[in-house]
C-alpha cells in the first residue's frame, strides 16, 4: 500500500459518515479548501487548519499514515494481546515508540466501551493474571503459594462479559468475590438479560496470555 493509497483508506474510514469527505474537527463546517501542495484542509467557517490525523490519537505524528493502519490491523488481530517489543519489530520502530502508540490503542478501545450495556444472551467468564510468584531454588526453603501473605498482591481477575454477536466488556477486579459480587448485581439490575455464567477462574500468569 503506498502512502497514498495508505492516506485515502485513513480519510474513509475517519469521516465514514460523509464517504470519505473531510470536515472541520473543530466546528463541523463541511465547506472545507484542500491544500495543493499539502495534505491539509483549511475550515472556510473558523480557518482551522486540519490534517487527516487532527483531533484522533494520532495527531502531532511523526510516521507515515500507513504504519498507524498497519499497527491498528496488527494491535486488532492479536487475540492474545500484542507486547510493545513485537509492535517495534513489526513497523521497524523503537520500543519506547511502539509502547506509546499501543497505549493509545488501548485507551481507544477502552473509551469506546464506556458506557456500553450488553443485553440478551450474555456470556461471562473470568480468569486469574499476573502476580506470579516464582518458587524457592531448594524445595526445604519453599513456602506454601496458595497463602495470601506469600503471594505478591499483583494477582487480578479479569472478568469478561460478550454478548452473542455483540459487544465485549472488561473488568479487572482484586478479587475473585469482588467480582461475582459485581456480575450478581448486574444481573438484578438486567432481569431481562439471560445470563450465561461459567466463572470458575483458573491461575494463569501473565505471561501466558489469555485464551478465550
Ligand atoms: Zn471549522
Amino acid at each position: 500500500m503506498s502512502d497514498e493509497e495508505a492516506h485515502d483508506a485513513f480519510r474513509m474510514i475517519r469521516w465514514s459518515d460523509t464517504k470519505g469527505e473531510p470536515y472541520c474537527p473543530r466546528c463541523g463546517c463541511v465547506a472545507v479548501y484542500a491544500y495543493k501542495t499539502r495534505k491539509l484542509w483549511r475550515c472556510q467557517g473558523c480557518t482551522h487548519q486540519f490534517s487527516v490525523t487532527s483531533g484522533t490519537i494520532f495527531a502531532s505524528r511523526k510516521r507515515p499514515v500507513r504504519d498507524y493502519l498497519l499497527a491498528i490491523a496488527i494491535f486488532a488481530n492479536g487475540a492474545k494481546g500484542h507486547s510493545a517489543l513485537q509492535l517495534s519489530r513489526d513497523l521497524d520502530c523503537q520500543y519506547k515508540t511502539a509502547f506509546v502508540l499501543a497505549h493509545k490503542l488501548r485507551e481507544a478501545i477502552g473509551s469506546a466501551s464506556n458506557g456500553k450495556i450488553v443485553s440478551g444472551e450474555v456470556e461471562v467468564d473470568g480468569a486469574y493474571f499476573g502476580g506470579y510468584v516464582k518458587p524457592a531454588n531448594y524445595k526445604e526453603n519453599r513456602r506454601d503459594r496458595r497463602l495470601s501473605f506469600n503471594q505478591s498482591g499483583k494477582r487480578r481477575v479479569v472478568v469478561i462479559m460478550r454478548e452473542r454477536h455483540g459487544c465485549t466488556l472488561p473488568f479487572v477486579f482484586k478479587s475473585e468475590d469482588a467480582s461475582s459480587r459485581r456480575v450478581a448485581s448486574l444481573r438484578w439490575t438486567a432481569s431481562s438479560t439471560s445470563c450465561r455464567a461459567r466463572f470458575t477462574p483458573t491461575r494463569r500468569s501473565a505471561s501466558t496470555g489469555a485464551r478465550s
